[in-house]
C-alpha cells in the first residue's frame, strides 16, 4: 500500500483553519516561492516555485500562508499512527507519504483488502480532516502507481492480471525513480509507457539499463524487490545552507560567492548522509528583509559541487538586481534520494561526477580532521575573507529539515 497527502501542507492547513476551505491556499510566504498549493490555487494555474509576489499581484484573491512545519510534522505522525492500527510494517516515505506492507492482513482483519484502505482513508479524514490517496498492489512501485491514478480522494487497487491495463496508460516519466534524463534516454529507445519497459524481456533490459533500473523493471511486472521497511529513517528531507553577511552587499560576484559556500556546506553534508539532490534552490533576500529565490532540476540526482554550481551560476541573474542590496543568501538541496538510487555507469558524464568523488573524499576527509575551511572551492573564497554577522537568521530556516 502506498499512502499519499492531498495537497498535505495547504490540506492541514484548511484543517487548522476551516473558514479556508474552498478557497485558494498557497503556503510559502516565508521562502517567497510557492511550496504548496490547494487544488482550487492549483485551478487558477499556480505551479511550484511561483514567486508570492507574482501570485499576490496576479491573484489577490489567494490566501497566502507561511510554512508551518511542525503542525505539518504532527499531522504526518498522526495519519502514519492511524495506518499502525492496521500493520505495523510502515515505512515513513516522506512527511505525506508512507509505504505499509498489508500482506496477509485480510484474514485476522476479517476484510477484504478494498475495505482496509477505505476505513484507513475515513479514519484519516474523521480524525485529522485531511484528504489522503491510497494505492495497493504486488510492489511499491506499481503501489506508487496506483496512488496517483486518482487523486484527490482516491482509492485504487491494481491486481496482478490488471497491471499491463495501468502501465500502458502510464508515460515512463511518471514512474518512481526513473528521473528526467534517463525518460528521455529511454524514449530514444523507443520506451515510451511505462508498459513498453514492463514487456521488455530481461537480456534486453540487462543490457541497456544500470541495477536500480532492472529493479524498476522487475517491480513492474510484480516482483517484489524493495521490501518495505520500517526502520526510523535518520536522514533529511532537504538540506539547507543560508548565511547572512556584513556589510549588506550588491556585488554580484560577493554574492555567487556567497551561494557558492553555502552549496558547498549542503553538499558536503549531503555526501555525509550519502544523499543526492534531485533540486537545488538558491534565494538573496535584500536588506528589506525581501526573497527572491528560485529553484532548479537538476538533470541527474549530484551532491557534488563542481557539477551543481556552473548550473545555479546560470540561473542567478533570474534573482540578482544591481540596484537592490542583499544581506543573505541560501542553498537548499531538495528532494533528496539515496546513494542506492543512482544512475550508474548508464551516461559518459558518470565519469566526470566519478571523478569528482574521488577528490571529495579526500577534502571530507581532511575538513573531518582540520576543520571547515581548510579546503574550499576558489569561487568560494570571496565569501571566506568576508566578516560574517550571526551565522543565520532563524526565519530563512526550511522547517523542512526538521522532518525525517
Ligand atoms: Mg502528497
Amino acid at each position: 500500500m502506498h499512502i499519499d497527502g492531498d495537497a498535505f501542507f495547504a490540506s492541514v492547513e484548511i484543517a487548522k483553519n476551516p473558514s479556508l476551505r474552498g478557497k485558494p491556499v498557497v503556503v510559502g510566504k516565508e521562502r517567497g516561492i510557492a511550496s504548496a498549493f490547494s487544488y482550487e490555487a492549483k485551478a487558477l494555474g499556480i505551479t511550484r516555485g511561483l514567486p508570492i509576489y507574482q501570485i499576490h499581484k496576479r491573484f489577490p484573491q489567494v490566501v497566502i500562508l507561511p510554512g508551518d512545519y511542525i503542525s505539518y510534522t504532527t499531522y504526518s505522525e498522526k495519519m502514519f499512527d492511524i495506518v499502525r492500527r492496521y500493520t505495523d510494517n510502515l515505512e515513513e516515505y516522506s512527511i505525506d507519504e508512507c509505504f505499509a506492507d498489508l500482506t496477509g492482513w485480510d484474514k485476522p482483519l476479517k476484510m477484504s483488502y478494498e475495505k482496509i484502505l477505505l476505513r484507513i482513508q475515513n479514519e484519516i479524514k474523521e480524525e485529522l480532516d485531511i484528504s489522503v490517496s491510497i494505492g495497493l498492489a504486488s510492489t511499491k512501485v506499481l503501489a506508487k502507481v496506483a496512488s496517483k491514478w486518482r487523486k484527490p480522494g482516491g482509492i485504487t487497487l491494481i491486481p496482478d492480471n490488471l497491471v499491463y491495463e495501468f502501465l500502458i496508460k502510464t508515460p515512463i516519466e511518471k514512474i518512481w525513480g526513473i528521473g528526467r534524463r534517463t525518460s528521455v534516454y529511454l524514449n530514444k529507445k523507443g520506451i515510451i509507457t511505462a508498459y513498453d519497459l514492463a514487456i521488455k524481456d530481461e537480456a534486453w533490459v540487462t543490457h541497456i539499463l544500470s541495477k536500480p533500473y532492472i529493479e524498476i523493471w522487475k517491480e513492474l511486472n510484480c516482483i517484489l524487490v524493495s521490501k518495505v521497511d520500517p526502520r526510523k529513517k535518520d536522514t533529511y528531507a532537504s538540506i539547507q545552507k543560508t548565511r547572512t553577511f556584513y556589510p549588506p552587499t550588491s556585488n554580484p560576484e560577493m554574492l555567487m560567492s556567497q551561494i557558492s559556500k553555502n552549496l558547498e556546506g549542503a553538499c558536503s553534508k549531503a555526501r555525509h548522509y550519502s544523499l543526492r539532490a534531485s533540486r537545488v534552490a538558491i534565494f538573496l533576500k535584500t536588506q528589506e528583509f525581501r526573497y527572491y529565490s528560485c529553484e532548479i532540476s537538476l538533470l541527474a540526482p549530484s551532491n557534488i559541487p563542481e557539477i551543481i554550481l556552473p548550473i545555479v551560476r546560470k540561473e542567478f541573474p533570474k534573482v540578482f538586481r544591481s540596484d537592490r542590496v542583499y544581506r543573505t543568501t541560501g542553498v537548499t538541496l531538495r528532494d533528496l534520494v539515496s546513494g542506492e538510487m543512482r544512475q550508474e555507469s548508464l551516461f559518459g558524464e558518470d565519469k566526470k561526477d566519478k571523478k569528482f568523488e574521488i577528490i571529495h573524499k579526500e577534502v571530507d576527509a581532511l575538513v573531518e580532521k582540520f576543520g571547515v575551511g581548510v579546503v574550499h572551492l576558489a569561487s568560494t573564497n570571496k565569501a571566506f575573507r568576508k566578516q560574517t554577522r550571526g551565522a543565520t537568521d532563524t526565519d530563512d530556516l526550511d522547517r523542512n529539515l526538521l522532518f525525517l
